[in-house]
């Protein structure tokens, strides 16, 4: 396994002043951790250099045929001091499924943990104390070999940089407003849905800019083929609580794996709760709507941990769901999983990895 080198910045940046105004993803740390990959080598020159602008031949072939990946992950700090990260595993297995499907070369998930364990480890003090805060981390690869001719890159980088964040909410979980997309679709089975690549995000962004004119903040996505059944929203899986039965659309070749998504099913089950994964059509929705049935609706991801939706538009249909306001089992999740991620609690074996 190849050493990791740290050339330490000799200009560390002013860090941001104030914790709780911290927009998401515009500041970066000083440094990040870069390792290159060259056919025939390998993955290899492992190092961690001051945060810098990156060269780039512009017939990279990222720039011209999408050949990227990323991950999301954020580094917690604990009322002691600590700092933590949650199931850094699965972010970087997923890595993995996404370089498969973009045909990039695989990571030694070991060995990417140990880069970004030593990477925040050096920009500790990058890392906010201000509740609710933390560290954002985001891998990404990106093919970089320069040609024109459309194939798999012989040459990636693979780069991981971090932005310190603000509480995502500032006034307790505030319900988003979404709506159904019926003109565009994401993904469909056997495309790129399951992976996590820019390429997925650029083509949303049309719909999203249509919801934003509309005053929604988001979509909610239907499935490609016969726009029928959901599958997730945005960033964010989506699930449901209808009567007593908590559902969230199943993983279908086309919708991401959220480790969020798999967290909550864990921590509901070890409660006792049973969450069906089964097709979910829209229909269902609206008739549990109508009969007073669909109690809660929430997103999961990363960056928000539980987005409860407030409203839920379908057509001309808008529906209001638990009176506008976060649900009891949404705000009994979202405090179970972030007490878990900021140490404030135990969570199952192994979930939490602590840095330093
Ligand atoms: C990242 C992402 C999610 C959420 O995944 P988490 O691992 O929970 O952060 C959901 N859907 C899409 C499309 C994503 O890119």
């Amino acid at each position: 396994m190849s050493q990791i080198r740290v050339e330490l910045t000799k200009a560390p940046k002013q860090k941001p002043q104030d914790e709780n105004n911290l927009p998401f993803g515009c500041f970066y740390s000083d440094h990040m951790f870069v390792m290159d990959y060259t056919e025939g080598q390998g993955w290899h020159d492992a190092r961690i250099v001051p945060y810098a602008p990156l060269a780039l031949d512009p017939a990279a072939m990222c720039l011209h045929y999408g050949q990227e990946v990323f991950e999301g992950m954020k580094a917690y700090r604990t009322a002691e001091g600590k700092i933590n990260l949650f199931r850094p595993d699965e972010n970087f297995k997923r890595l993995n499924v996404s370089n498969q499907r973009l045909c990039i070369p695989a990571l030694d998930v070991d060995f990417c943990i140990e880069a970004v364990k030593k990477l925040v480890e050096v920009d500790k003090d990058w890392v906010p104390s201000a509740p609710n805060t933390s560290l954002y981390i985001r891998p990404f690869i990106i093919a970089t070999e320069p040609h024109l001719g459309v194939k798999p890159a012989s040459e990636y980088k693979f780069i991981i940089i971090c932005a310190p964040s603000g509480p995502y909410y500032k006034e307790g979980l505030n319900p988003v407003k979404i709506y159904v997309e019926e003109n565009y679709v994401r993904a469909v089975k056997g495309g790129t849905g399951v992976a996590k690549t820019g390429g997925n995000y650029a083509s949303s962004l049309a719909a999203d800019a249509e919801a934003h004119k509309q005053g929604y903040s988001q979509v909610l996505w239907l499935d490609g083929i016969e726009k029928k059944y959901i599958e997730e929203v945005g960033a964010m899986n989506i699930f449901f609580k209808i009567g007593d039965e908590i559902c969230t659309p199943m993983l279908n070749g086309s919708i991401l794996s959220g480790i969020t998504r798999k967290s909550m099913i864990a921590v509901l089950e070890s409660e006792g709760y049973t969450v069906n994964e089964r097709r979910i059509s829209i229909e269902e929705v609206i008739a549990a709507y109508e009969k007073g049935q669909l109690d809660e609706v929430f997103g999961t991801g990363t960056a928000a941990v539980i987005s409860p939706v407030g409203t839920l538009k379908v057509g001309e249909k808008v529906m209001t769901i638990n009176g506008g306001k976060i649900g009891k089992l949404s705000q009994h999740l979202y405090d179970t999983l972030t007490d878990i991620q900021w140490g404030r609690i135990a969570g199952p074996k192994g979930w939490v990895v602590e840095v330093c």
